[in-house]
């Protein structure tokens, strides 16, 4: 996606500190000074998803907030055009504030790297970003909370495909709780008009390390239709 143009309080800010520093003390609106009216801003991808997290805040929106130690809001590259989306945050992660820093995220780094790609050059989220206690699946409240953030970081991000890692994450995205991941996982689903590709957990792969096939066979079709679209 090109950058977003959008007069933003920062660049406003800008201006006015870039006049005061020639010596104005106000801002004169006669026609004589030389303000275009139609300058706009570019605000990359980055500065949208600061503002987002800005927007975030130190939330207390759902109960998962009593417990957690930090808010674990994404990672990787803005520009990227592949986003991977678990599920929500475990321990590790709650910890250091990154997803999937855990076991199960060293299994996703590697297939990061196996799929040709370094870890930070493509971008991780999760559909909640608090951690659930005992690592319990999410409530419904706590996703309806959260999920317009994860809903804007994928519009600010815009990738070119998006690998949800199982159930709850294919379920949430597709807003469809009768969809099941065996069934799903290898078939592009779509978020809008944005190829959704759902495969397994890895945390299920650490578990069942014999269907690490299946979700090498889900990522090839979407490095094949990565290599055709040039994402
Ligand atoms: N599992 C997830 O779904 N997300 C993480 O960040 C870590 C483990």
């Amino acid at each position: 996606m090109p950058d977003q143009k959008i007069n933003v309080i920062n660049d406003i800010k800008s201006i006015l500190e870039y006049y005061q520093a020639l010596g104005f003390d106000s801002l004169p609106m006669s026609s004589k000074f030389p303000v275009d009216s139609h300058i706009e801003f570019s605000v990359g991808k980055n500065d949208l998803l600061k503002n987002l997290r800005e927007e975030i805040g130190d939330c207390h929106r759902c109960k998962l907030s009593r417990g957690r130690k930090n808010i674990v809001f994404g990672t990787g590259s803005a520009d990227s055009g592949l986003m991977f989306i678990g599920e929500a945050p475990g321990k590790e992660e709650d910890i250091q504030g990154e997803p999937f820093v855990g076991e199960a995220g060293i299994l996703l780094t590697k297939l990061i790297e196996k799929m040709g790609f370094k870890r930070d050059s493509v971008y991780i989220a999760n559909i909640i970003k608090c951690r659930p206690p005992l690592n319990r699946d999410p409530e419904e409240d706590e996703i309806i909370s959260c999920r317009v953030f994860l809903d804007k970081q994928i519009d600010i991000i815009a990738p070119k495909i998006i690998i949800t890692l199982g159930r709850i994450a294919l379920q949430t995205l597709m807003n469809n709780d009768k969809i099941r991941i065996t069934a799903a996982r290898g078939t592009f689903f779509e978020y809008k008009g944005i190829p959704v590709m759902p495969t397994f957990h890895p945390a299920y792969l650490l578990r069942n390390p014999k269907d690490k096939w299946l979700t090498w066979a889900d990522v090839q079709k979407v490095m094949e239709k990565m290599k055709n679209s040039k994402a």
